[in-house]
């Protein structure tokens, strides 16, 4: 009798075990190392950085550790944070091609200032003719205005440009950022992307490596075109409207693309070229 008490509340207690599980807020994940551990078991992706807080009463410092090296290594004792690529020192490029109504276009990086127009005539005391203005900032991720004589643009990456409160590195490098920077409005009523005056509903394609055949990712969902994650050196986004034929990635395209540098030299890839 006591034995099927005994086992009756284990089976219990597993099966209650077995349906709990946690919920962090920020949501975060924990790393269980030992001293027989190496730095490379805290990576799943080359994109990852391993990054090791030196803190002192006075300031704090860090020491950063990469896939491509980790197997000798053992983490020390203390602070960690695990960051994605790009982070603040790199320096990447990604092809862009897009097309509306069959035409490509190109992007400036737009007026850091925006007047808002009045909802209805103003009625405050020193009115100026617009209701308040808007203040966009340099983020890292933008344009430098390139194009291809084959109509391909170039997304530049670099996070240490930005003000140290302003730049983006890992997972917030995002198409949505490069959007900000030239000019694209991503609807909150469903209506798509507002480029030049007009709302487009946007397919896209995102290939790793501009030169692999077949795309990695493809959308057509606003929210997931906006957060695209942008970390592959010489990755490509391809972007067209519904009334235009699908933009194609040329041998001139990435001759053009290669003119573009990945820093530093052994930023990693996401796919062998081989
Ligand atoms: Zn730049
Ligand atoms: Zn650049």
């Amino acid at each position: 009798m006591r034995f099927y008490f005994a086992f009756f509340t284990l089976i219990f207690f597993l099966l209650v075990l077995n349906m709990t599980y946690i919920i962090q807020v920020p949501y975060t994940r924990n790393y269980y190392m030992t001293t027989f551990s190496s730095i490379c078991s805290l990576f799943s992706s080359p994109m990852e950085v391993g990054r090791y807080m030196l803190e002192n009463p006075y300031t704090t410092t860090h020491k950063d550790y990469f896939p491509n090296d980790c197997e000798s290594k053992t983490p020390p004792f203390g602070k960690w944070k695990l960051l994605q690529r790009p982070i603040v020192g790199d320096h990447i490029h990604l092809l862009y091609k897009i097309k509306l109504k069959n035409r490509y276009i190109i992007f400036h990086d737009r007026n850091l200032t925006q007047t808002i127009a009045y909802e209805s005539p103003p009625i405050c005391p020193a009115a100026v003719s617009y209701a308040y203005k808007k203040q966009f900032y340099h983020t890292g991720v933008h344009s430098h205005c390139d194009s291809s004589p084959t109509n391909a643009g170039i997304i530049h990456i670099h996070p240490w440009s930005a003000p140290i409160k302003l730049r983006v590195e890992g997972r917030e490098v995002t198409l949505g950022m490069f959007f900000e920077s030239v000019g694209i409005e991503h609807s909150t009523k469903g209506l798509g992307f507002l480029i030049h005056g007009e709302y487009y509903k946007l397919k896209m394609e995102y290939f790793v490596h501009a030169s692999i055949h077949t795309a990695t990712f493809r959308s057509s969902k606003g929210d997931e075109i906006e957060n695209l994650w942008l970390p592959d050196c010489h990755g490509a986004v391809l972007l067209w409207d519904s009334s235009s034929e699908k933009p194609e990635i040329t041998k001139e395209d990435i001759e053009f693309m290669n003119t573009f540098s990945c820093y530093p030299e052994n930023y990693p890839s996401r796919v062998s070229l081989k």
